[in-house]
C-alpha cells in the first residue's frame, strides 16, 4: 500500500484524498440519520442504555466530546432536514453545526444556516454571540470571586483566584475541544439568560492537568461567597487551616452522606405498621434492602443482555405494577434509572392498553349482550 501511494502523482493523491474526504462527509450525515432515528424510537433504552449519549460513548466507543456533537447534531437533522445539504455538501461541519445548537429556530433555520456556510467555528462563535449574547466572558471568572472577597474584608489568606472552584457534576466533555461544557441538548430550549446575572455566565469547566489532579472552574455569585466563607468559619475547628479544595470536598461528603442515606431509606427506624392496603408507600427498610441489592445501580437489563449503568436519578420501579396491585415489597422493586422507569411505564401501559382491546373485542363477540368496557 505504502508503494502505491508513493508512486501515486500529486493530483491524484488531493484527488482521492478529496473524494474521500466527500465520501466521509456523506457518511456523517448517515450516521446522524441513524443515531436520529434510533433516537426517535427510543431503542437505546431497549438496549439497556439510559441515552443515546451514553450508547455512543459506551457501545460506539466515542468520547464524550465526540458522542455530544453527534448526538446534539443528530437531534438537530431530526428538527431540521435541511442541515444534511449543509453537511454533505462542507457548508457546515459537525462542530459548526453544534455551536449553531441553541440559535436554530424553525421560522429562521434557513438563514442561520447560510450565515454560517462556509465560516471557521471561531467566526460561527461570533456569529452565534450577537444572535444570542452570553454573560460574564471567561475572562471575569478570577477577578469576581477576588471581588467579594476584597469587599467582604474576610482575612487576608485564602480565598485567592482559585476560589472560583465548585465541584459540580458535568454532564459533558472536559476535551480542550469543548470551550465550554455544552448544554445538553434537552436545555436547548430554555431562552437566553439574562446577561445581568453573572453567576448564569460560562459553563463549569472540569479540566484534568495531570491524572490525579483537575482544575475546576466555574463562575459563582455574591451569595454562594458569602455561604463559601461561613462554612469555612464553621469548619474551622474540625479542618484548621483547610484550604478550599478540602473544605468543598467536606460539603460534598455531607452532602453524598445525606442524600445517599436517603436513596437508600437508611437512617430512619424501620416503621412497625404496614404501609396501608393501596398505599405507594415504601418502607425504609424495603428501600434499603432494594438499594443494597441492585447496588445503587439502575438494573434494567435490554434485550442484548446489557444491564444500564446508569447512577443518575435512581427511582424504584414495580415489577408487577403498583396499578395492578403490584406490591412495595423487595422482591417486587428494583431500581431504575429515570429513563428506564419511564420506558418501562410506557411499555406496561402499552401492554394493558392492549390487553383490555383484546379483552374488549373477545367479550363483543363471544358474549352477546355483554356491556361495553369488558374487565379492567
Ligand atoms: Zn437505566
Amino acid at each position: 500500500m505504502m508503494l502505491i501511494l508513493a508512486d501515486l502523482p500529486d493530483h491524484a493523491l488531493t484527488t482521492r484524498l478529496l473524494e474521500i474526504r466527500k465520501h466521509e462527509r456523506s457518511l456523517l450525515v448517515e450516521l446522524l440519520g441513524l443515531l436520529a432515528e434510533l433516537d426517535r424510537r427510543r431503542t437505546v433504552l431497549a438496549l439497556g442504555f439510559s441515552s443515546l449519549f451514553s450508547f455512543c460513548t459506551d457501545r460506539l466507543g466515542l468520547t464524550k466530546a465526540s458522542a455530544f456533537r453527534r448526538t446534539t447534531a443528530a437531534r438537530l437533522l431530526a428538527r431540521f432536514p435541511v442541515v444534511a445539504e449543509y453537511l454533505a455538501d462542507g457548508r457546515l461541519n459537525l462542530t459548526t453545526l453544534v455551536e449553531l445548537r441553541d440559535v436554530l429556530d424553525e421560522a429562521h433555520a434557513t438563514e442561520i444556516l447560510d450565515r454560517a456556510a462556509g465560516r471557521t467555528e471561531d467566526q460561527v462563535k461570533v456569529l452565534v454571540a450577537g444572535l444570542r449574547p452570553q454573560p460574564a466572558p471567561p475572562d471575569l471568572l478570577r477577578k469576581l470571586p477576588n471581588q467579594r472577597n476584597d469587599s467582604s474584608g474576610s482575612g487576608p489568606e485564602r480565598l485567592p483566584g482559585s476560589t472560583a472552584h465548585q465541584a459540580k457534576e458535568l454532564p459533558l466533555p472536559t476535551s480542550p475541544l469543548a470551550p465550554a461544557a455544552p448544554t445538553p441538548p434537552a436545555a436547548a430550549a430554555q431562552p437566553a439568560p439574562a446577561p445581568a446575572r453573572p453567576s448564569a455566565g460560562p459553563a463549569a469547566r472540569l479540566q484534568p492537568i495531570t491524572p490525579e489532579r483537575h482544575v475546576l472552574r466555574v463562575t459563582v455569585g455574591a451569595t454562594f461567597v458569602a455561604d463559601l466563607e461561613a462554612v469555612r468559619q464553621a469548619l474551622s475547628h474540625k479542618l484548621p487551616g483547610a484550604g478550599l479544595e478540602e473544605v468543598l470536598h467536606e460539603c460534598l461528603r455531607i452532602t453524598l452522606a445525606r442524600v445517599e442515606s436517603r436513596r437508600r431509606g437508611a437512617g430512619k427506624k424501620t416503621s412497625a405498621k404496614a404501609p396501608r392496603p393501596g398505599s405507594r408507600y415504601v418502607p425504609a427498610a424495603v428501600r434499603h434492602e432494594v438499594w443494597t441489592r441492585d447496588g445503587g445501580q439502575c438494573a434494567f437489563v435490554g434485550i442484548t443482555g446489557r444491564r444500564c449503568t446508569s447512577r443518575h436519578q435512581l427511582e424504584l420501579h414495580h415489577v408487577d405494577p403498583f396499578a395492578r396491585g403490584g406490591r412495595p415489597i423487595t422482591a417486587n422493586l428494583t431500581l431504575r434509572c429515570r429513563a428506564h422507569n419511564r420506558h418501562e411505564a410506557e411499555q406496561d401501559f402499552g401492554l394493558e392498553h392492549i390487553a383490555r382491546k383484546v379483552a374488549a373485542r373477545y367479550i363483543g363477540e363471544g358474549v352477546t349482550g355483554a356491556p361495553a368496557g369488558g374487565p379492567k
